[in-house]
């Protein structure tokens, strides 16, 4: 289960999820609580396993806000939190374990200033690490998110920033390559350089491999028992539901979004009907596609057996002798130099055959 906590302090100019500023008067507890209840009358929400709390910036709710979703769980497995640096102070930390979080993600970037205010972002690096470093201690499970080919990025940038997290412990690492669509450059002032980018991100997979990290998905690292469940089952292409404004949800080849706007939002959870603004139902091939492209994202690639209706077996015996992929147990998986074209190699290993 996903949960969209749809407030920030401020906005940074490279984002692209849905989130408003802070409005403390909204009841977005409540309204959560009652969307909630909502799914338990249609019967969905037996099973859940593993809650993620995302957003916007949900380290910005008030504790009470975790304790009262999570308790209406029967033990889930994971439940993470997405924590931004300058929210977390031990008291967070501790009242977020003693809610039943027993994961958080934070969300780091990187630990230079100049970059982090460029940014946007509203901390420093040294206080970045510090949280990581508090947040190991009393949760043990924690991501790092380090973003990739900011401006001023390097490779000399990259090895601080992996020396320093590496030093702090976190036991899984998230690292996004910035793409920015057109508003966002404008936006931003800044058009990334996508050579320099895969140049970073093929010297991430290298720094983190050699610290006992697995590359398991493009962009996430774990150590070992470690790897991120709630995603994990979402590139599996397992189904999970998705509640609060802007959220996204895929049941039994239904897949639903709900309203961006919070006055929507707020009116159709007050009428006591589910804030859905649009939803499809998947035809099977979509579904077949759609694994097909979530599997490339893994480690575990693609059974080439089960999906031979779309695979194009040249292509990939072309993308094996490029090194962009490797075939082992009947599997094709696409190696860091595949995975940091991953785009365009969907597109190649699921197009017709010359
Ligand atoms: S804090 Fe996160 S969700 Fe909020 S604007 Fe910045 S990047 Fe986007």
């Amino acid at each position: 289960m996903y949960i969209h906590f749809p407030f920030c302090r401020t906005r940074c100019p490279y984002c692209d999820f849905f989130s408003v500023p802070l409005n403390k008067a909204y009841p977005i507890k409540e309204l959560l609580k009652n969307e909630l209840a909502l799914y338990r009358e249609t019967g969905e929400l037996t099973g859940v396993q593993n809650i993620y709390f995302g957003g916007g910036t949900p380290s910005l709710a008030d504790l009470s806000f975790f304790a009262d979703i999570i308790g209406g769980f029967a033990s889930p497995e994971e439940i993470t939190v997405e924590v931004n640096p300058e929210d977390a102070d031990r008291d967070l930390l501790n009242g977020l374990k003693a809610s039943g979080v027993n994961r958080i993600s934070l969300g780091v970037q990187t630990l230079n200033d100049d970059a982090l205010t460029r940014m946007g972002r509203h901390y420093s690096g040294k206080r970045a690490l510090r949280t990581l470093e508090q947040a190991g201690l009393i949760f043990g499970n924690v991501s790092a998110d380090r973003l990739i080919g900011f401006p001023g990025d390097s490779e000399t940038l990259l090895e601080t920033d992996y020396q320093a997290f590496l030093n702090a412990g976190p036991v899984h690492i998230s690292a996004y390559q910035l793409t920015l669509n057109g508003t966002q450059k404008k936006y931003f002032d800044f058009d990334p350089d996508n050579e320099h980018t895969a140049e970073l991100y093929f010297l991430t997979c290298e720094i983190l491999e050699k610290n006992g990290f697995r590359h398991y998905e493009i962009s996430n690292f774990a150590k070992h028992g470690y790897e991120a469940k709630y995603n994990s089952a979402l590139w599996r292409g397992e189904d999970y539901i998705g509640i609060g404004p802007g959220a996204w949800g895929t049941v039994r080849s239904r897949r639903y979004s709900n309203h961006c706007s919070l006055i929507r939002y707020e009116k159709s959870i007050t009428a006591g009907r589910l804030p859905i603004s649009s939803e499809e139902i998947l035809a099977p091939e979509t579904i077949m596609f759609e694994k097909f492209m979530l599997g490339l994202r893994t480690d575990d690639g693609i059974d080439a057996g089960i999906f031979t209706p779309l695979l194009n077996l040249n292509a990939a015996q072309a993308a094996v002798s490029e090194g962009l992929a490797f075939v082992s147990d009947g599997r094709v998986r696409l190696t860091c130099k595949g995975m940091s074209v991953y785009n365009e190699m969907v597109c190649y290993l699921s197009g017709p055959s010359e």
